[in-house]
């Protein structure tokens, strides 16, 4: 059974954006990113996961970093509707942090009725079915039980402990040990059929692109954010609109709202 997000009809755009990474060593990404949700002529932005590049439990709006960013979005959720689903790097964001923010949270996957259609959204890491160790270790950090002993324990041990995976995960990557896994066709096929649904939008993989999965199905992918990478700016919106799906810059995404050159694509 896949949730319903179902979009009031007076709504005329609704953004999607993911994997913006959020952390403190980021400062221009997390600026735009500001800007962009201060100023965007949509209706709705829909947050597809790894908007943090960790989250340990919602204590962690507290730290000053994550206070401004919690902030950021709860300005913006009294002008229009946020909706967050949960990537791989923030999973743990609950209740508490979805309220401060003025968030509707949204399960992965869920189903959004807009525009007349059916458009089914995932963070994407669930269906890198290619990756067997990730996926083990999916099922155990997700489980109730990890959950609870994890929260239990205090903030600075926990946010030790996600420093050292991130250390670990980025060792993997210098080696080549970590597979560059993408989306199991298969997978997205099947889910759409049950969904309903003709599109899939999700983030996850940083490869921005649309792939036909035949029969009229197909994927399209959202960009990672990264407005500090001097030589590779990127930080793409997608807009539906009833006119369809449209690849934006943050500039584009907030034009006409003088929310000035702070949204643009930072070069
Ligand atoms: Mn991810």
């Amino acid at each position: 059974m896949i949730p319903d997000w179902v979009a009031p009809p007076h709504w005329r755009a609704i953004d999607f954006v993911s994997d913006l990474h959020l952390a403190p060593g980021l400062p221009r990404t997390a600026a735009a990113f500001g800007a962009y949700l201060a100023g965007t002529t949509a209706d709705a932005v829909c947050l597809l996961g790894d908007v943090f590049e960790a989250w340990v439990g919602d204590d962690m709006r507290q730290q000053p970093f994550e206070q401004g960013v919690v902030a950021a979005i709860a300005a913006a959720a009294r002008r229009i509707s946020i909706g967050f689903m949960p990537g791989n790097r923030d999973f743990l964001v609950g209740a508490e942090l979805c309220a401060a923010a003025g968030m509707t949270a949204l399960a992965d996957p869920s189903c959004l009725h807009a525009f007349g259609q059916r458009w089914l959204l995932v963070h994407g890491d669930a269906q890198c079915l290619g990756d067997a160790p990730y996926q083990a270790f999916r099922a155990q950090v997700r489980s109730p039980a990890w959950q609870r002993d994890f929260l239990a324990r205090p903030l600075a041990e926990r946010l030790a402990t996600a420093r050292a995976m991130r250390e670990r995960s980025r060792a993997h990557q210098a080696s080549g040990v970590e597979t560059q896994g993408d989306l199991d066709a298969e997978a997205c096929r099947a889910l759409l059929l049950q969904a309903g649904a003709a599109t899939l939008i999700h983030g996850h993989t940083h490869r921005p692109a649309a792939h036909e999965l035949g029969d009229g199905l197909r994927r399209v992918v959202l960009s990672d954010w990264d407005l500090d990478d001097g030589a590779r700016p990127r930080a793409d919106v997608l807009r539906l609109s009833a006119a369809g799906l449209q690849r934006l810059t943050p500039a584009q995404a907030t034009a006409g709202t003088g929310a000035g050159p702070a949204a643009g694509t930072g070069t």
